[in-house]
């Protein structure tokens, strides 16, 4: 693997300095069925905060991520690509070569207390998921948390993992002192479709629960629909079911945002796609012809029918910290992070 080369403010811009050397990765397996086939390439990295290159899209200006690659395993997920940085392969790799940074807690709390940082808002979870299978194990947001509610430093998280809710007290002693924005990702409520293409992650019934029990404790928390799958969750009434149900759970918004296929995710998806859906495929390069984004007119249909069934379940305005709506999908702007342009979900 090419560690030599990874970095610590990009996250995996290769200009920037080494984020860890050789010598600094522990290769780790389990022996419990949870972690069956799964390596974890601990290592100790330089530097646990990331500035987003052309944030002026973004919603935030830094990230923190304690993992790269994630259990989770969606067959779609934008992040895959990261993983060829380290000469790791973006399919199954992705899915089972871990990468922890098992110092990201210290770190953390180190660069927080540097003069030189202003206390600017963090975000986490834009570039694979913290709160995947290995955080049962390895406990690094505890300390991350920890860090962030001792500096009063804005943050917001976005995840599938019913994992954040062993954190509950802590967001809620963050939440007493600083921003803290929620979201979770449940893009359908399909669980067949989910068995297959988010194979790892909690169901999305159970997700929904994470964003009613959040609720419930006062800690608002909105929902990123995403992705929806053209042709497999797009159907009125499969979107009608999602928005009510996220609506049940009380969240506080709903951003949908429609599949995107950029390199290392295109491959994997449409190999699944053949597998599963064959009929789809011509579709699906027809919709995709263009790159990695469907049309501007679908993804415009479906934000329409997305914010018309949200407005009819009265899903209200998101809590100050988050934003509503992220912003749209571009066309890769090549000034941008790829960690952070394609992995809000
Ligand atoms: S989409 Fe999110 S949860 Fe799914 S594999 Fe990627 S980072 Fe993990």
């Amino acid at each position: 693997m090419r560690w030599e080369n990874l970095t610590l403010e990009s996250d995996h811009s290769r200009a920037d300095a080494a984020l860890f050397g050789a010598d600094a990765v522990n290769i780790r397996t389990f022996d419990t069925p949870e972690f069956a086939g799964i390596t974890f390439h601990e290592i100790r990295a330089r530097s646990i905060l990331n500035r987003v290159p052309g944030a002026s899209r973004m919603p935030f200006e830094w990230t923190v991520n304690p993992y790269r690659g994630c259990t989770h395993a969606c067959v779609y997920c934008f992040a895959r690509k990261t993983h060829s940085y380290l000469d790791l392969d973006t399919g199954l790799g992705f899915d089972s070569q871990i990468v922890v940074k098992v110092n990201a807690p210290e770190l953390l709390r180190r660069q927080l207390g540097s003069r030189r940082w202003l206390g600017e808002h963090i975000a986490m979870g834009t570039n694979v998921d913290c709160y995947q299978r290995a955080e049962g194990r390895y406990r690094l947001m505890p300390g991350i948390l920890g860090a962030l509610r001792d500096h009063a430093n804005p943050f917001s998280i976005l995840t599938k993992g019913t994992l954040i809710l062993r954190d509950l007290d802590l967001l809620t002693q963050a939440s007493q002192v600083t921003d803290v924005g929620i979201s979770v990702s449940v893009g359908f409520t399909d669980t067949e479709l989910w068995r297959t293409v988010e194979p790892g992650t909690p169901a999305p019934e159970r997700r929904l629960d994470v964003v009613r029990t959040l609720t419930e404790h006062g800690i608002g928390c909105g929902v990123l629909m995403a992705p929806v799958i053209p042709f497999l969750s797009d159907h009125p009434a499969q979107l009608r079911d999602t928005v009510r149900s996220i609506a049940a759970a009380g969240a506080t918004s709903v951003t949908p945002l429609v599949l995107h296929l950029r390199p290392g995710a295109r491959e994997w998806f449409m190999a699944w796609l053949v597998r599963r859906h064959p009929h789809l495929v011509r579709r699906y390069e027809r919709l995709y012809a263009d790159g990695a984004y469907a049309p501007k007119w679908y993804q415009r249909r479906i934000t329409r029918q997305v914010h018309e069934l949200a407005e009819e379940c009265g899903i209200g305005p998101t809590r100050a910290g988050m934003p509503r709506r992220l912003p749209e999908p571009e066309p890769a702007d090549p000034s941008m992070s790829e960690s952070v342009q394609l992995s809000l979900i």
